[in-house]
């Protein structure tokens, strides 16, 4: 199972490993940061409120609900896609699935990404119906709430 996703507004490949999958993301120069969508807190509280009580490791020790705020549009992401998978498993079992985030714009486009979830090839069933609903979540947002301001913040390699 391979998934790409190509829209005006963004784009990713995954790619599928063993342990884990690795999503190699594009959003647009000009809205890499959730900054972009200043109404977007409501939206999620609207859409799906469960990302907003994920656990989040970040330097700064913010709870997703404060970090959603001003992070990169990849993170988003990846919370939305491991709350996805939560609740999708959480249908007959434990749920658990962690994730990171990695950019570096020096080597890479600004507004790229690489999203790599842990998640097993028991667990990867679930990936394909996780993507497409945060695909579409991001799709809506676009389409509600067209971004408006450029990305505040100065990006940091990593
Ligand atoms: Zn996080």
């Amino acid at each position: 199972m391979m998934r790409n996703y190509q829209s005006a507004n963004f784009q990713y490949q995954t790619l599928i490993h063993h342990q884990h999958a690795d999503l190699i993301m594009n959003f647009p120069k000009a809205c890499w940061s959730t900054t972009c969508f200043p109404e977007m807190y409501h939206f999620l509280q609207v859409r799906q409120p469960s990302v907003l009580e994920t656990t989040c490791f970040n330097d700064e020790n913010l709870t997703f609900s404060e970090e959603v705020k001003q992070t990169e549009m990849g993170h988003l992401f990846e919370h939305l896609v491991i709350d996805q998978l939560c609740q999708l498993k959480a249908k007959t079992d434990d749920a658990e699935f962690e994730g990171c985030t990695e950019w570096n714009w020096w080597k890479y486009p600004i507004g790229s990404f690489k999203v790599t979830i842990n998640i097993n090839h028991q667990d990867q069933k679930y990936l394909d119906h996780a993507l497409r609903t945060s695909e579409q979540l991001i799709e809506d947002l676009y389409a509600h709430l067209p971004p408006k301001s450029s990305p505040k913040g100065a990006f940091v390699s990593s």
